[in-house]
Parts: C-alpha cells; sequence; structure tokens
C-alpha cells in the first residue's frame, strides 16, 4: 500500500483548483497525469525582473520592474498607431506602447494621477524608458514576483501558468520521512527532500538550474536511487524464484562444435562458461548478453539451448520481427538437423492448420527449438518443458516488460541477447536486474571496414564508382535511405525516389525492401538479393538488424548525419562478414554542425561498439542514445546520465548495501525508502517482491 504521506502527490492533476480537463490534457503531454509528474518537470530557466533604482545602468532588452505615476493617454488616429501612456518614475520619463489592446481597460488599470507597478522588458530611447506591453501592470509590487521561473512547455502552457499550480502543491507539500543516509546528505550539503522540491522550483541564478546544485542533484539522487534499488529488488526477489538446474552432458553441444568450420572465440567460450554455470544453478537465471554485430551470438545461444535440451527441455528463440526469425530459423535448422533436433517457426504467419499442427507437437514435446517472434507466447502456446527462453536483438523491453514475460514462465531461465552495446550507464539504470556478459572480441579473419564520409553532392560519381563495384567485381550493395522527419511516410518516398534512380543505371538488379511492405514481399526481395540475383539493396532502416549476407560488402548510408551512431554501427555491421575488403560510405547531406561532424568522425575512427556507443552517450545525452524514446530504455525525469554518472555509481553501490543489510527493507530507513519507491513509481518491483 502507497504510505498515506504520498496523497497529495499521487491526486491527479486535474483535481488541484483551477485546473480544467482541458489544461489537465495539455499536463498530461507535457508530464503526466499526477501531481508528482508535475513536480518532477523541473524548470529551464529564471527570469529576474529586479526593482530598477539607477535608470542610468538599464540596458535595451533588460527585465525590469518600476513604480510609474500616470501623466498621460495619448489614444492613436487609427488602430494601425499603437496606443501610448506615458508617465514618469522620480525625474525619468516612461513610456507604456500598447499594439494590441482594449481601450476600456487600460483607462481603468492605468488612471491618470495614480502610481502603478509595471514590469517588463526595457528599451531605452532618447532618454525615454519604454516598455512594449508590460508583462504586469499592478497595484503592488507583491503581485510581480522578483524571480520568475521558466519551464519547459507545450502547446496552450505557459510558464506563468505552471508556476502557479506548482507553487500551489509545494504550499501544501508534505513532510516525507529521509530515506538518505543522515552522514552522507550532510557531507554532500543537500537539503531535505522538501527543500530540495521548493528550492527546485524557485531558482534564482543559472548555478540553481545546473545539475549539480545541490536541490537539483539530490532529487536527480533521489531517482537513481529509488531506480537502482527497484532493480536490485526484482533481481533479488527473481533470484529467490526456484528455477531448474540445468547441466547438460554436453553431448549434443560437442557434435555441434564439431561439426562447425570454426572455432569459438575466447569470448564466445567465456560467456558460454558463463551461461552454464548460471544456467546449472537452481535459481531462475537472468542473464544479458551484449556482443557487438558479428560477434556470434547465434552460436552462443545455440548452445546455450542445446545444453537445455541435453536436459530434455525445450527451448524457445524469439527474434524482433519477422525477417529475422526467419534467418534465425533457416540457421538453427541448418545446424540442428544432423545433431537430430526439430526447430519449428511460429509467427504470425503460421495459420491454420500449421499451426495447429506445431502447437500440438510443441505441447507433446516432439519440437525442441522453437524459433519466432512474440507470437511464440500467446495464450495458446503450451510447451511440455519449458526450459529457456532466449531473446535476440531486443532493446525493445523495459525491465517491466521484461518481468512480466518471465512471470508467465516461472522459473524459466531467461537469456537476452542485444547487438547494440550499451554504455556502461545505460546498462546500470536498465539492465541492473540481470547478470552481464560481453562477446567483446569478434571471430578472426575478419578485415576490417573501411568507413569513408562523403558529401551527397557528389552522387553522381558515387553511383558510377557503385556501378563499377558491382559490375568489375561482383560486389554486392546495402543501400540505407535517410530518415526524413521522423515520418514513416516521407521515409518511404526517399527510399523509392533512389531506388528509381538507381534502376537508370542498375536495371533490374535493384531491389527495395521497406517497412510498408508485407513480410511475404519482404522476403522475397531479401531472398533475392541473398542468393545473388539482386546487386542493390535499397532500403529504409528495416535492415537494421541480424540479416546475414556474406558477400554484401558495400553500404551506403545516407544522410548519414541523421541517424545514431549505435544505428549507424549496427548497420555499418552487415557488412565484413565474408572474405573480401569491405567499404561503408556515409554520405552527409549538404549541412553539417559540429556535433554531427563529431559523430561522423566517431564512426571512420572506430570500429568497436562500445567506444561508439559510449561517445554517442556523450554527444547526444542519454534520452536520445539508441533512439530510447521508442526501445522502451529507462527515460529519468530529473536526472541525466550524461551529468550525473558519478552519483548513479554511488546510487548503486548505496542500493547494494542497503539491501544487504535488509533485504525486506523492514527497518525504519526501510520504511523510508519504501517512500521514495512510490514517489518515483516503482510499485511493480515493490509488488513482485511482495508477492514471493
Ligand atoms: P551476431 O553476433 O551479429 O548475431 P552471428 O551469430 O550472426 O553474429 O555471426 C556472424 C557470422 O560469424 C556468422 O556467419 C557465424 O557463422 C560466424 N561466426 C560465429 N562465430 C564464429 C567464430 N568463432 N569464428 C568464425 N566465424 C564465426
Ligand atoms: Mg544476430
Amino acid at each position: 500500500m502507497r504510505p498515506s504521506s504520498l496523497n497529495l502527490l499521487f491526486c491527479q492533476i486535474e483535481s488541484l483548483k483551477g485546473v480544467g480537463s482541458k489544461i489537465a490534457k495539455r499536463y498530461q503531454t507535457l508530464c503526466g497525469t499526477y501531481v508528482v509528474d508535475l513536480l518532477h518537470h523541473l524548470p529551464s530557466g529564471v527570469n529576474h525582473r529586479p526593482i530598477i533604482k539607477d535608470f542610468n545602468v538599464v540596458r535595451t532588452g533588460d527585465l525590469g520592474t518600476l513604480c510609474i505615476e500616470i501623466d498621460e493617454h495619448i489614444v492613436p488616429a487609427n488602430r494601425r498607431q499603437p496606443y501610448r501612456v506615458m508617465g514618469h518614475c522620480g525625474t525619468q520619463n516612461v513610456e507604456l506602447v500598447f499594439f494590441n489592446y482594449h481601450k476600456d481597460y487600460l483607462v481603468s488599470s492605468l488612471p491618470v494621477g495614480e502610481t502603478r507597478w509595471v514590469s517588463g522588458k526595457l528599451e531605452k530611447s532618447f532618454g525615454r524608458i519604454k516598455l512594449l506591453h508590460p508583462d504586469y501592470m499592478a497595484r503592488s509590487i507583491d503581485i510581480i514576483p522578483e524571480y520568475e521561473t521558466v519551464y519547459p512547455l507545450t502547446a496552450g502552457l505557459t510558464s506563468k501558468m505552471i508556476s502557479k499550480t506548482i507553487c500551489s502543491v509545494l504550499n501544501m507539500l508534505p513532510d516525507l520521512p529521509e530515506w538518505l543516509d543522515a552522514e552522507f546528505i550532510k557531507k554532500q550539503g543537500w537539503p531535505s527532500w522538501k527543500q530540495a522540491m521548493i528550492e527546485a522550483h524557485h531558482p534564482k541564478s543559472s548555478e540553481d538550474l545546473s545539475p549539480f546544485s545541490p536541490a537539483r542533484a539530490r532529487l536527480a539522487y533521489d531517482e537513481l536511487l529509488a531506480n537502482q534499488l527497484a532493480l536490485l529488488l526484482a533481481r533479488t526477489k527473481m533470484k529467490r524464484k526456484k528455477g531448474f538446474s540445468v547441466q547438460g552432458n554436453g553431448e549434443l553441444s560437442h557434435k555441434l562444435l564439431d561439426m562447425l568450420p570454426f572455432e569459438l572465440t575466447s569470448a564466445q567460450k567465456r560467456v558460454i562458461q558463463e551461461i552454464k554455470t548460471d544456467a546449472g544453478e537452481p535459481y531462475k537465471m537472468l542473464r544479458l548478453v551484449q556482443g557487438d554485430v558479428g560477434s556470434g551470438k547465434t552460436i552462443v545461444a545455440l548452445l546455450a539451448m542445446l545444453n537445455a535440451i541435453e536436459c530434455g527441455h525445450q527451448a524457445v528463440f524469439m527474434a524482433p520481427t519477422d525477417i529475422l526469425a526467419r534467418q534465425h530459423f533457416a540457421t538453427l535448422s541448418k545446424y540442428c538437423e544432423p545433431l537430430g533436433i526439430r526447430v519449428e517457426i511460429l509467427s504470425g504467419r503460421e495459420k491454420g492448420k500449421k499451426r495447429t499442427q506445431i502447437l500440438t507437437d510443441l505441447q507433446a514435446g516432439h519440437i525442441q527449438i522453437l524459433v519466432g517472434t512474440h507470437a511464440v507466447f500467446v495464450e495458446d502456446v503450451q510447451y511440455q518443458t519449458l526450459g529457456l527462453v532466449v531473446i535476440d536483438e531486443q532493446h525493445k523491453f523495459g525491465v517491466g516488460q521484461r518481468l512480466a514475460l518471465t512471470q508467465k514462465q516461472p522459473g524459466v531461465d531467461l537469456l537476452v541477447m542485444t547487438a547494440t552495446p550499451i554504455p556502461r550507464t545505460l546498462a546500470l539504470t536498465n539492465y541492473g536486474d540481470m547478470d552481464m556478459s560481453k562477446l567483446d572480441e569478434k571471430p578472426a579473419g575478419r578485415k576490417p571496414i573501411e568507413t569513408r564520409v562523403l558529401s551527397a553532392k557528389k552522387m553522381d560519381e558515387l553511383i558510377q564508382k557503385i556501378h563499377h563495384l558491382s559490375v568489375a567485381e561482383n560486389r554486392q550493395i546495402y543501400w540505407v535511405c535517410p530518415l526524413v522527419e521522423e515520418s514513416e511516410k516521407s521515409d518511404l518516398t526517399a527510399a523509392i525516389e533512389r531506388y528509381d534512380v538507381l534502376r537508370q543505371t542498375f536495371g533490374d538488379k535493384v531491389g527495395l525492401v521497406h517497412g510498408k511492405m508485407k513480410s511475404a514481399e519482404k522476403d522475397e526481395v531479401m531472398d533475392r538479393f541473398a542468393s545473388g540475383e539482386l546487386s542493390v539493396l535499397v532500403s529504409t532502416t528495416v535492415i537494421e538488424v541480424g540479416v546475414d549476407v556474406p558477400n554484401a560488402t558495400v553500404m551506403v548510408i545516407e544522410h548519414a548525419e541523421r541517424f545514431g551512431l549505435s544505428q549507424l554501427h549496427q548497420l555499418r555491421g552487415r557488412i565484413g562478414r565474408g572474405s573480401a575488403d569491405s567499404t561503408c560510405l556515409l554520405v552527409y547531406g549538404t549541412q553539417l554542425s559540429e556535433t554531427a561532424r563529431k559523430r561522423l568522425q566517431v564512426m571512420r575512427e572506430s570500429a568497436d561498439g562500445f567506444i561508439i556507443a559510449e561517445e554517442d552517450l556523450k554527444l547526444r545525452g542519454a534520452g536520445e542514445v539508441l533512439g530510447t524514446r521508442q526501445s522502451g530504455f529507462m527515460q529519468f525525469q530529473m536526472a541525466d546520465l550524461a551529468d550525473h554518472s558519478d552519483l548513479l555509481w554511488t546510487a548503486t553501490k548505496e542500493a547494494k548495501m542497503i539491501l544487504n543489510t535488509d533485504s525486506a527493507l523492514n527497518n525504519d530507513r526501510g520504511t523510508a525508502l519504501k517512500t521514495v519507491l512510490y514517489l518515483f513509481k516503482k510499485d511493480m518491483e515493490i509488488n513482485t517482491l511482495k508477492s514471493g
């Protein structure tokens, strides 16, 4: 149960005075539904409106507040001219200028002979102080804030409105029990949570807005601590879940290894050992394998599955898309057939009789490995003895989804494989509940990919060169078309246009795939490319993950500056898989910003996905890395991983210490910590903990 001290914070914003349903909708877009979401929406700036005492130091553009005595209203002859109100402040002449005005309103609010406080942007002109449409006109100075908080906005909300609503909440803010260690707070010089909230929403200078100000740092730390605690709680809970001890006799894996035309890399051997040790423990395995594209994750996954199969279990291999599922199916079938293992595929495309047959055989245990999309987890899919779930290329699941997925299959080991190297900080905040294995070595004999950066102005030349490569050297080419304004429709147009242009040179040796095609159509084009019938494959980013065509050795990426570094790295990983030299051409549009230039340089200079991921984080900030918004990566409201990585490490250490001391959070501090968990909506993790 949520502590009652948080009742106010978990009221809907709509229930606040002065917020109707229309405004509440705008808040929904801006920050969320609850009052706590509003509090976590921190200011982006501050306006200072000092009371002007000395007019000599005023410069045009300054904000200021002054008290004037009104002398005269000058009503214009027509609506095109401004309405002017003349006044003075001591010996200083002041002029208020209005273009859009209600005459009656001005007459009544600025009566001649009386004094009024006015505030706004000041302009100095021929010894006069002018205010064009003052921001405030008031009888009393009390109405006019000296410091005005500026918030990130959405349509239909102003900083003034947000400030007013937030201030009304701050006035009622409860005292929450302190969840941080007293010594630690003292050392950091941080305020209490309540005080930090108040200060964070009342900045008085740019220092107050800095992520390192005491108030902001404290709030960021609270958020990070809550996140890390929740991950560890989830993990403890999962780990306590009884699982099977899966220790194969090695019969199948030895057969497979004998069959392979290559030797495993030492990284592959190490990771497989880590997996086997983990699977052998009598609890649930939760392991993430990070391995750059081409590092050989498929074999690792297969060996993990064989280990389970040797114990009489079934395994599921889940891919994010149909194309990938099919490709994995083909690869795994090839390896498994000689081992006498039955592999089947189940995606949205297996229907009717075929599907029924697969389901029957699966339940009877005649199928050892089921490959598929999320279709492998719909209600009516029943396994005989599912022992291992492998999820490939997933950065589409959040912690919550991962929990949900594994809860449906209690006790089953989970192996997640990602080809997107994750910066350490992101790995910590998103996968803190999992054990990690790293495939940090590429199979030997891989030739480095040459990466070149060139301007789109040289497009004609480029096409000729590519054509030459395809004809003279029989090379195959991926051609990736740009992201246009993040809209799929315009992406498509760009890809189709490029396809048409390339056809003029390549004739019917060009194929086109895009996200709007039916999977069968896509597969057909991909097959023609894989078989060598097509020389060029034009695509939107659908080929991003997984596709394996060793003869494709050239990758052209148009408007490379619009892609994230990790995405570029993924794309580039599609080539360099065979024995021939490979080239990646990053084509940029007309204008390159400084950051864009740096990013393309990183691509040219580094081939290491982990380095690239770290650079990406530095250059773009956590919110954008890997397109996190779409990918289900954790988004923080107040912490920023680029700024607060030190705090993250501290929070992680602290969370571990807390749970080592009292894993159930049963002491006094534990009660306070539960409050902060609820504050950041980690209820689900808490509830999972309870139910076990
Ligand atoms: P990814 O990690 O990108 O999923 P894959 O598992 O698809 O990589 O492997 C890429 C290619 O490398 C495949 O053709 C695979 O057969 C090959 N491969 C895997 N391991 C090795 C190895 N140890 N030595 C040589 N080639 C390997
Ligand atoms: Mg793969």
